[in-house]
């Protein structure tokens, strides 16, 4: 039976401790320290060096009871976003929600609590399991740098279960999109826009004409863009010489990705085109690549009768962001999003679901025992 006074001490105790991306040093030392207390061996990987965070990705390992079984990696992410710093968490009923200044940190501090509380059904089970490999992540929501970098050797799984997904259990995200950034710095020819404007190329005016040319938005059902970001110009009299644009496209397809960040670089390159002392620079990064399980995929079946056999209807979802979750699948580690608890991420209206929590926790300690089941 899963203790839920205990589960929402422990979460309410999670969000009130600072812990922005980068900045995870001391939670994850309280992480470290509960899982130890449960007899568990942890160490930390050198993710944290390399990105110049507080502390690196945290990795703990349940032994297995039957060590034919797969081994299974549950992963929430324990930074948040902001505003984030100083979460005081009220407790309503089934809901937990922030005082209203701040997130609530319940992305990804729900699917933290719920693992640490499966954890502890599995110390007690009275069902034969496989080795359960524990790894929290850091700096998730600046570009899932925590998984980029950490440290495969350490790990074994067969399969991963992230939990960072809404409240709803037994809707499994089994698809996510490859996503692309894309800046262009526009240069232009400063004049005074009074006395000499005809010496002048306007950096902004061109960008506004190759963003003006641009498809964005939902493109089709699988493709995304979006122009996020313009920066530039000094003063309202002088022609700018210089602007800064941020731009994203996401698609399920590869194809389409590429040829909707081709379009996107050809619309500044032909404004450009247009002025002919203007010059445009472009840099493109991938931010994530796509990833789609199946019910062919164990990780998917195991997922999906874990939510049948608890009485939930399974879910099967693509989503539209990219996660940890697409960072293991391209590592070849087969991974689905699972529900936490969690609602309305990235707002102050963010809350926790308690009786979603503990379902997630009951569904959990389900889909283990049910991995490598015959
Ligand atoms: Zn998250």
């Amino acid at each position: 039976m899963v203790d839920r006074e205990a589960l929402v001490a422990e979460f309410c105790e999670l969000v009130q401790i600072d812990s922005p991306s980068g900045g995870e040093g001391t939670i994850m030392a309280v992480l470290a320290a509960n899982l130890e207390a449960l007899g568990l061996a942890t160490t930390r990987d050198q993710a944290g060096e390399r990105i110049g965070a507080e502390t690196g990705n945290l990795i703990a390992k349940l032994p297995a009871t039957d060590p034919g079984r797969p081994v299974v990696m549950l992963n929430a992410h324990v930074d948040t976003v902001q505003p984030g710093q100083g979460i005081v968490p009220v407790v309503e009923e089934d809901t937990i929600r922030s005082a209203g200044e701040t997130v609530l940190g319940a992305d990804d501090k729900a699917g933290v609590a719920v693992i640490l509380a499966a954890v502890r059904e599995l110390l007690t089970a009275p069902f034969p399991h496989g080795e359960v490999q524990v790894v929290f992540t850091i700096a998730e929501e600046i570009g899932l740098y925590g998984a980029q970098y950490l440290d495969y050797s350490l790990l074994s799984p067969n399969y991963a279960f992230v939990l960072d997904g809404g409240a709803q259990v037994g809707e499994i995200t089994a698809g996510a999109p490859s996503a692309r950034k894309m800046t262009w710095k526009v240069h232009g020819v400063a004049a005074h826009a009074g006395v000499h404007p005809e010496r002048g190329t306007n950096a902004i005016q061109l960008a506004a004409q190759a963003i003006a040319a641009m498809r964005l938005g939902r493109l089709d059902e699988e493709t995304t863009a979006n122009i996020g970001h313009i920066e530039g110009g000094l003063a309202r009299n002088i022609v700018p010489d210089y602007c800064e644009v941020w731009g994203e496209a996401r698609s399920h397809c590869e194809d389409k990705l590429e040829a909707q960040v081709a379009h996107m670089r050809e619309c500044f390159r032909s404004a450009a085109a247009a002025y002919p002392e203007g010059r445009v620079e472009d840099q493109v990064e991938t931010s994530y690549r796509r990833f789609r399980l199946s019910e062919d995929d164990e990780v998917v079946r195991v997922a999906m009768t874990a939510a049948t056999n608890l009485g939930h209807t399974p879910v099967l979802k693509i989503g539209g962001g990219g996660s940890d979750a697409n960072v293991f699948n391209e590592r070849g580690i087969p991974a689905v999003i699972c529900a936490c608890g969690a609602q309305g991420a990235h707002s102050t209206a963010e809350t926790a679901i308690i009786s979603a929590m503990v379902s997630a926790v009951e569904w959990l300690v389900e889909a283990i025992r049910v991995s490598g089941q015959r």
